[in-house]
């Protein structure tokens, strides 16, 4: 059993790494730390290496690509070819419920369809037609949002909450994050599609890792497979659990994403339920840092706390989520 210990402890070393990046993503020691580590990079690697690394990352992060919706459909083709190779099989001759066992499918298809949305979607692109109609949508806190604010790459006004995505070149209402899987921002209008696709991933995620379980916890210490051992072409003693590698690594595979997915969905449902965006989750604490010298405000000035002020109940929230104010209307004047 001493692959499932060292597996476990991977496992939980991913996780811990995770968690903290998280945690400190909100600090500027991150930030310190990651300028630090360049530095000790950039004397190591060659500059002509270096310049094709940020070449690459441009191209990756900072400009509209389909590599990430490719890699997303190929990961999710690949572990969905796994199930219906070996564990589906598998689970069936152990006597399984075939509903059970289609759980995921069902998840998987509903899960493309909000992916396409996600993709295709306008996530609230502000426009000269649409700019005043969304200018009255949310009142302008003054502190993150002052008015008569204009983007002078779009030529419009902003309205609050909304803010210029630089990977796609525009203004979005109600800006929430651009996202790489997708290759769209994520805004007012496409919020709600983002949210049950991410909520569909993770069940799929999760369902997959409990038949997984199930299954292989069945195979293997209800029949002390476990225990079962053969001897190899090489003559070296091998056990028979092993043989699974595919399965095992699947299994992996779909528990750590559910833990990420899970944390990342609670996180994405915390900020529906409050009403924020991630933009202004992000740039909420940054607005009253006194450590960052680029926000700090002189001493005489009247201190500048910022307040969420677009809360208006759990229900309300999650309505103006799942049917954004003016998207219908402004829709049409795109
Ligand atoms: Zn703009
Ligand atoms: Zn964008």
């Amino acid at each position: 059993m001493d692959f499932l210990v060292l597996f476990l402890f991977y496992l939980a070393l991913v996780l811990i790494g995770v968690v903290t990046i998280c945690i400190c993503s909100k600090t500027h020691y991150l930030r310190g730390l990651v300028r630090g580590g360049a530095q000790v990079i950039s004397h190591i690697i060659p500059e002509c290496l270096q310049r094709a690394m940020r070449k690459v990352l441009h191209y990756l992060f900072h400009t509209r690509n389909h590599t990430f919706i490719m890699l997303h459909l190929l990961l999710q083709g690949l572990v969905y070819a796994e199930y219906t190779w070996e564990v589906f099989g598998y689970c069936q001759e152990l006597g399984f419920s075939l509903h059970y066992l289609l759980l995921p499918y069902l998840l998987l298809v509903i899960n493309l369809v909000f992916f396409t949305l996600s993709c295709v979607s306008n996530p609230g692109t502000i426009t000269k037609a649409n700019e005043f109609s969304l200018l009255q949508v949310y009142e302008f806190d003054e502190v993150m949002f002052p008015k008569n604010m204009k983007c002078f790459t779009c030529n419009v006004r902003k309205p609050a909450r909304s803010k210029h995505c630089r990977v796609c070149n525009r203004c979005v209402h109600r800006f929430d994050h651009h996202c790489v899987w997708v290759n769209n921002c994520i805004g007012a209008w496409n919020a709600r599609y983002f949210l049950i696709y991410l909520l569909t991933l993770t069940a799929s995620a999760a369902t997959m890792a409990v038949v997984s379980t199930v299954f292989l916890v069945q195979l293997v210490v209800v029949s002390d497979l476990y225990l079962e051992t053969y001897v190899d072409d090489l003559g070296h003693l091998q056990y028979l659990f092993l043989t699974l590698p595919r399965i095992v690594f699947m299994l992996g595979f779909v528990v750590m994403l559910s833990f990420l997915l899970g944390g990342y969905l609670c996180f994405t449902l915390y900020l529906a339920a409050t009403n924020q965006t991630t933009n202004e989750w992000y740039r909420g604490d940054r607005a009253w840092c006194h450590h960052c010298p680029h926000v700090a405000r002189p001493p005489s000035a009247e201190p500048q706390v910022y307040r969420n002020i677009h809360s208006h109940g759990l229900w309300s929230n999650l309505g103006e989520i799942f049917l954004p104010a003016a998207a219908h209307c402004a829709e049409k004047m795109n």
